[in-house]
């Protein structure tokens, strides 16, 4: 019996550049800045440049990353967020938190992202709930980008702010800009298993605009003025610790390397795999962070299984769509439901996928998902 295979192999990267890794965090200890130290500042200048946007604001996790632009832009009580309800909860959850509403979408089958219809007829949803719809919040889910060229017609005839939640996209890119500058404000994620991830939690907005940048500071430091203790609005403290800051310096200097290895084995397991399940398809122009590699299947409890029984981890990302949760159940969705959330919860698996997953056990996964497509 061959080995179980990681799903994410965060060691393999530990292994290529843990003595550096080790360094950077040698260095933090010694200098003692644990809370917006040098390497803070550092980072945040480097994703900045990486990403194409003028400022980049850090905080303390993917979350806070949505929270805090909601908080800035004053959305509130009475105001609608448009949110997909094919994503992570986290991204309808902090729109609550914000106090005000999050209006369902629908996405596209094969982007698994929001569609420009389904947009429209959120914001004719939240109308008819006497909401003000104030706020879009595409997610490029699995990796890829959104369709920003369309949604932005969308969003300019209504009014809407864009929000990007780019929490698996961040690496990514669309034509010429790479994730970051693809939106006025996008917020990621650096969670460990995400395509640039901390050895922690941690997390980033990036835009163009000096005004929301300042807000941005101020709100993750307990709504701080002109210092510490000079508070002129109700804040957070949300801030990305130093440490985390220095794995992720050392991280992002091998992205664009990584992005290309994910690239690489997402492409072998399309073609080795298009004439048995629904491969992602990826838009032209645009270039994926490959979070997840996602596969539609039939009788996917079955394959995946067969799978495990062969070494092979999977995962369901996402097996409830958030407006059949619990807790978000009650508020509105766009008008005619979201058929499309609904059927992909039942069809989606993800397979392994890292940037060090290796040639042979490449074969292994493509091999076992054949048999049991077969079966
Ligand atoms: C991971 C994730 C988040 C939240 O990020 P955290 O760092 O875990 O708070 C938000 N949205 C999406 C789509 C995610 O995948």
């Amino acid at each position: 019996m061959t080995s179980r295979l990681p799903f994410v192999d965060l060691q393999a990267q530990r292994r290529r550049i843990g003595p550096r890794l080790d360094e950077a965090l040698a260095r933090v200890l010694a200098h003692g800045q644990f809370i917006l130290g040098p390497e803070v500042r550092e980072l945040e200048s480097k994703l900045a440049a990486f990403s194409g946007a003028k400022h980049c604001i850090s905080c303390a996790n993917g979350t806070d990353a949505l929270l805090l632009p909601l908080m800035a832009w004053g959305v509130g009580p009475g105001d609608a967020v448009l949110v997909p309800s094919f994503t992570f909860v986290a991204s309808a959850e902090v729109v609550v938190l914000a106090g005000a509403t999050p209006v369902f979408v629908d996405v596209d089958r094969t982007s698994f992202n929001v569609t420009a219809e389904s947009l429209e007829l959120g914001v004719r949803a939240a109308r008819e709930a006497g909401l003000a719809p104030k706020v879009a919040m595409p997610v490029d889910l699995f990796g890829q980008p959104a369709d920003f060229a369309r949604l932005e017609a969308v969003c300019r005839k209504h009014n809407l702010k864009i929000l990007s939640d780019a929490a698996q996209s961040y690496g990514g890119a669309q034509g010429n800009r790479r994730v970051g500058s693809l939106a006025p404000v996008t917020s990621t994620s650096f969670f460990p298993s995400k395509p640039l991830g901390a050895y922690g939690d941690g997390g980033a907005i990036f835009t163009d605009d000096t005004d929301i940048d300042a807000l941005l500071r101020s709100i993750r430091m307990h709504g701080q003025g002109i210092d510490k203790y000079h508070n002129v609005r109700i804040g957070l403290n949300s801030r990305l610790d130093t440490m985390q800051a220095a794995v992720l310096l050392e991280k992002l200097a091998i992205l664009e390397d990584e992005i290309a290895a994910r690239n690489r084995i997402a492409r072998r397991y399309s073609d080795a795999l298009a004439d048995v399940c629904e491969v992602p398809e990826i838009a032209a122009g645009n270039i994926s962070a490959w979070a997840q590699y996602t596969i539609l299947i039939e009788e996917r409890e079955r394959v995946a299984k067969a799978l495990d029984a062969a070494g092979i981890p999977t995962a369901i990302y996402y097996p409830i769509p958030v407006h059949r949760q619990d807790g978000y159940r009650h508020f509105p969705a766009a008008k005619g439901g979201l058929p499309v959330s609904e059927e992909l919860a039942g069809l989606v698996l993800s397979l392994p996928m890292h940037p060090y997953l290796e040639p042979a056990d490449q074969d292994r996964v493509i091999a076992a998902v054949r048999q049991a497509a077969a079966d």
